[in-house]
């Protein structure tokens, strides 16, 4: 399976730092900020500094220490925004839009981490 990633996508510039974020959290191979358009109290997106367009290629291509650092990093930014059930922040949702039918808008992975409200059904 051939994975096309565009460097030219709005999260590749972030990383480049050609746009500016409001950072949440740097890890080695993660970075988090403040999604620009907020639709929660807490809307922060977490991405991989590597070259990944969607989870399934991300959990193809990278090794595990990139896995293991995002997958750390999502759990870090849930604590460090106060959204843990377990604070109780009440509880957060994650989302990583994929590819056409999952309606991604910037093709670079990412999850949202969404929370600071009740946020209602999602799924029919
Ligand atoms: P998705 O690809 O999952 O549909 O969503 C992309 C998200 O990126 C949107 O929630 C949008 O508000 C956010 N976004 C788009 N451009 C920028 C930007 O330049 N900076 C930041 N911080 N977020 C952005």
């Amino acid at each position: 399976m051939a994975y096309v990633y565009d460097d030219q996508n709005i999260f590749a510039r972030i990383l480049r730092g050609e746009i500016p974020n409001k950072t949440v959290l740097e890890t080695e191979h993660s970075l988090a900020f403040h999604d620009i358009g907020p639709q929660a109290p807490c809307h922060v997106l977490v991405i991989p500094r590597g070259a990944y367009v969607s989870y399934d290629h991300f959990t193809a291509e990278a090794s595990d220490a990139e896995i293991l650092d995002f997958s750390r990093a999502v759990g870090e930014v849930c604590r460090m925004m106060e959204v843990s059930p377990a604070g109780t922040g009440q509880g957060y949702r994650l989302i990583s839009n994929t590819g056409d039918h999952g309606h991604q808008e910037v093709p670079h992975l990412h999850v949202h981490v969404l929370g600071g409200r009740s946020l209602g059904r999602m799924l029919e």
